[in-house]
């Protein structure tokens, strides 16, 4: 017995300097974990897809809670006369209930602000703020997704972009600090919550974390597909469903766009922590 305990001992020991040697993010990649909560914020009901779907889909396949908080109803993208903003804003509603329900997330965890297309500029600036905040606070979630707000919209036009990035940012910040919207707490009863870790998707020209999403890149694929509306020919003249011999090419073009890394589908992203404190 003596003789085995010596190098099983050396061979634990070698195995904790090895994990102690790692870097934090090693340690603790996103894409393992389970059992956490996760808040999502999106512009529009598709970012949250085409930014981070494949991460979303392996956390939710590990049990984790997601929750997503949709700034807008997306009710103004289309080229069909006919459509009229109503009627788009249930249909873009339907397709990212569709395209979530595929990737394991329930249509129940997904919040809608409701701020119309292309407006939430012209929203009150400090409801807004307030808005996010109180999500952050009611579900203490262990990292929030978020859009960019670096990215190259800031220099752009795509003012839901800039806007729900820079919200967010300020909502994370606003949301460990009692003093800001003190009704949460002082009404409410919710807690301020600081948030450990962000991960901004659309964050190509400053990401340094890349989540390997290769197993979930078809599901992906599939629940882009939910957003007919959003592509022609649905785009142009409205049509619920795909024309058979269309999708698998449509599914063949997600994938051939998809960010890949050594050979191998990635979703990359601006992974910050300790962003209150400076
Ligand atoms: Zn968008």
């Amino acid at each position: 017995m003596k003789r085995l305990s010596l190098p099983i001992s050396l061979a634990l020991l070698v195995a904790c300097l090895t994990i102690t040697a790692l870097p934090v993010a090693a340690q603790d990649r996103i894409e393992e974990w389970r059992g956490r909560t996760v808040l999502v914020f999106t512009p529009h009901p598709d970012d949250d897809l085409f930014g981070a779907g494949g991460t979303l889909a392996l956390l939710a396949r590990n049990g984790n809670k997601i929750y997503i908080i949709i700034y807008t109803n997306d009710n103004k993208g289309s080229f069909d006369l006919e459509m009229t903003s109503e009627r788009l804003a249930r249909i873009r509603k339907a397709e990212e209930e569709s395209a979530m329900g595929l990737l394991g997330i329930p249509k129940e965890n997904i919040f809608w602000m409701g701020y119309d297309d292309g407006e939430l500029e012209y929203a009150e600036p400090k409801a807004l703020c307030g808005r996010a905040a109180r999500y952050i606070r009611q579900y203490r979630p262990d990292v929030v997704f978020s859009i960019d707000p670096g990215e190259w919209y800031d220099r752009w036009h795509k003012t839901d972009h800039r806007m729900a990035a820079f919200n967010t940012a300020d909502a994370i910040r606003a949301a460990e600090f009692h003093l800001y919207y003190p009704e949460h707490l002082l009404v409410d009863g919710l807690k301020p919550w600081k948030v450990p870790l962000m991960m901004f998707y659309y964050a190509e020209s400053e990401a340094n974390y890349h989540v390997d999403i290769s197993e979930v890149i078809d599901l992906k694929a599939q629940a882009v597909s939910r957003h007919v509306s959003q592509f022609e020919p649905s785009i142009n003249k409205y049509r619920p469903d795909w024309d058979p011999q269309t999708l698998p090419k449509f599914l063949e073009g997600i994938k051939a766009r998809a960010t890949k890394k050594d050979g191998r589908y990635v979703e990359s992203f601006r992974r910050a922590t300790g962003f209150n404190s400076r």
